[in-house]
């Protein structure tokens, strides 16, 4: 989850500063990467390294925060630990790359170190891991005064000059989406306003369809088969995955290919369980869709020549066009029909 109530503070220079220029400036700081041993450094899904002619090493790192990124009362632990596996295979996946070692570090405080949470939280990791044929290989463990932190990272690889960065779009290039939108946002609102997931034995269709909506929040599905397809069969040219929201994600691919691109509202695959739940609570699908984040999807684009060699689904997941890459001057829009909008950057910003 994300707390909205945290929005910007401000810096001791008084001025409010964002998260993304932090980054840009360690990234002006670091220097460019050399592209022999390092291939991209600060500003992509993970980093790339190469090792050997044949194979580069992919590292991505993510920090799950409690009361920033997750309630303690509202997410069992064993959910706590998938996702903080999750979020970083999703980064792995977004390079078109096959993730291999985990590292998972923990800080709690002393009384809730004396439960069986961080046994449960480890549960919830190693069961993602095994599915993925990925190692827990170490990590650290810590006490906190207050909060519950977990740092996750995830090592991967790929076939040397194949991994997928977020700067290969091209105007012409057709934009799609893995899986369905919307339903991470919506699992976010519907916790915030007291729900929870029905007791199994319980379970009608509509609290169902609540726990769907709740799990993809909870238990985020990163697209794992999808990334290493995409990837090995070079068939993506830039790809990133939906963390911060559809609005703000694909400004970020636009911006670091230094393209426009414009998606078609009616394309979107919307989760018809949003739909069905969120009518009657007055959320609407279509802004959860586009700014609300954590869907943790892939958002990638495809050569026009490509688009007939992609596979129709992998493990079971589809993908949908939604629309076109264009050139830079053209920025990033959102049609519906004949009516054209800016699609501004909506989503999560931590600070
Ligand atoms: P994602 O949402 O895909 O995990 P982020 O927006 O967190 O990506 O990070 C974007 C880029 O900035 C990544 O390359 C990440 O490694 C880098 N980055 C983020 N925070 C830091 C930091 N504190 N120090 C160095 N690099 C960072
Ligand atoms: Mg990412």
């Amino acid at each position: 989850m994300k707390d909205e109530k945290k929005q910007p503070t401000a810096s001791h220079t008084g001025q409010s500063r964002s998260e993304f220029d932090f980054i840009a400036a360690l990234r002006q700081r670091v220097g460019p990467a050399d592209k022999q041993s390092l291939i991209e450094g600060i500003g992509d899904d993970a980093a790339v390294i190469r090792h050997t002619a044949s194979k580069e090493t992919v590292i991505t790192a993510d920090l799950l925060v409690e009361d920033i990124d997750f309630r303690r009362t509202t997410t069992p632990p064993y959910l706590l630990g998938h996702k903080a596996l999750a979020v970083s295979l999703s980064d792995i996946a977004a390079m078109g790359s096959r993730p291999l070692w985990s590292l998972i570090t923990i800080g709690m405080p002393e009384d809730i170190w004396q439960t069986d949470f961080a046994d449960r939280l480890y549960d919830g990791v190693i069961d993602l891991a095994n599915r993925y044929g990925v190692q827990l290989i170490g990590g650290d463990t810590s006490r906190t005064t207050e909060n519950i932190v977990i740092d996750s990272i995830v090592v991967g690889e790929c076939t040397a000059g194949i991994s997928v960065k977020r700067n290969g779009a091209r105007a012409g290039d057709q934009i799609f989406v893995t899986g369905l939108l919307g339903a991470a946002a919506a699992g976010l609102r519907l916790i915030e306003r007291g729900a929870h997931l029905a007791e199994q034995n319980l379970a009608d269709d509509d609290s169902q369809k609540l726990d769907h909506v709740l799990l993809r929040q909870l238990r985020p599905e990163p697209r794992v088969g999808w990334g290493i397809v995409l990837g090995e069969e070079q068939l993506a040219t830039s790809m990133i995955d939906l963390s911060d929201g559809l609005s703000s994600d694909l400004n970020h691919l636009c911006q670091a290919s230094g393209v426009g691109a414009r998606i078609e509202s009616s394309l979107l695959p919307i989760d018809q369980r949003v739909a069905e739940l969120c009518g009657r609570r007055a959320l609407d699908p279509l802004q959860l869709a586009l700014h609300g984040g954590e869907d943790f999807e892939l958002l990638f684009t495809v050569k026009p020549e490509n688009v007939a060699r992609l596979p129709r689904r992998v493990d079971g997941v589809e993908i949908k066009r939604i629309g076109e890459v264009t050139s830079a001057p053209e920025g990033v829009k959102i049609s519906e029909g004949s009516r054209v909008w800016d699609l501004k950057p909506g989503g999560w910003k931590h600070f």
